[in-house]
């Protein structure tokens, strides 16, 4: 895996997926800037680089896949809520490309794998990019991280079967979580609310597509 590696190509390929991303109805600037600020073929195999700027998503190796531009930049608009978040929790890291772009939007992102060796390439690729404010941790992160708790936002990227009261519980008031729930090929994208006054409110939104949470370390 390169930085440099293909060169302007991924230049202007960046560019052509932000303009997708305004077609696809992200509006945020600053999520808009996060994107474009991030290049996503560092990320993948050489093999599959040339492919890194398609709306798609693509395998990252251990069975697992970065989520699709559109994805990322869908779930980052829905947390962000227009200044730099303090602490961001990412449940699911896989080759690190979402806590990249989260990295632009926080001050400190805490991302949780389950599998032991996307962590160590995710942490190698974000070394690389001198992107300095993400951690990684290789654990199950079903539950969160209650000892860095309370967050600003909450990201999970794996589909969960319902959100556990204990990962709500991590939010800061005001805070937001995104994440993919159901199974199969029933999951739709939920957001809570956790509302200053305590109590949590709910939307659910579009269908979309995500691998499975699982649980333990491997
Ligand atoms: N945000 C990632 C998407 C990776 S796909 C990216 O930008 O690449 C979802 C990831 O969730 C997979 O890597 C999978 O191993 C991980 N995962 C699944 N269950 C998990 C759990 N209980 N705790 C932590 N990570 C988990």
């Amino acid at each position: 895996m390169t930085v440099s590696g293909i060169g302007m190509t991924s230049q202007r390929a960046r560019a052509r997926m932000l303009e997708r991303l305004k077609e696809q109805g992200i509006k945020d600037p600053v999520v808009l800037a996060a994107m474009n600020a991030v290049p996503r073929h560092p990320f993948l195999e050489e093999s599959i680089q040339q492919r890194a700027y398609d709306d798609t998503p693509l395998p990252i190796g251990q069975g697992q896949t970065i989520s699709s531009p559109y994805t990322v930049a869908r779930s980052c608009e829905l947390v962000f809520r227009g200044q730099t978040l303090d602490r961001v929790l990412e449940i699911g890291g896989g080759c690190g490309y979402q806590a990249a772009v989260l990295s632009k939007l926080a001050k400190e992102v805490l991302s949780l794998e389950r599998i032991a060796k996307l962590v160590g390439r995710a942490r190698l690729t974000l070394r690389e990019l001198r992107i300095n404010n993400v951690l990684i941790k290789n654990v199950d992160g079903t539950l969160g991280y209650r000892s860095a708790a309370p967050f600003d936002a909450i990201v999970v990227a794996a589909v969960m079967p319902y959100i556990p009261e204990e990962l709500k519980l991590q939010l800061k008031p005001g805070g937001r979580l995104v994440a993919p729930v159901g199974a199969g090929e029933s999951q739709r994208l939920i957001v809570v609310e956790a509302e200053p006054e305590g109590g949590f409110k709910e939307r659910e939104l579009e269908a979309v597509k995500f691998v499975p949470l699982l649980s333990g370390v491997s």
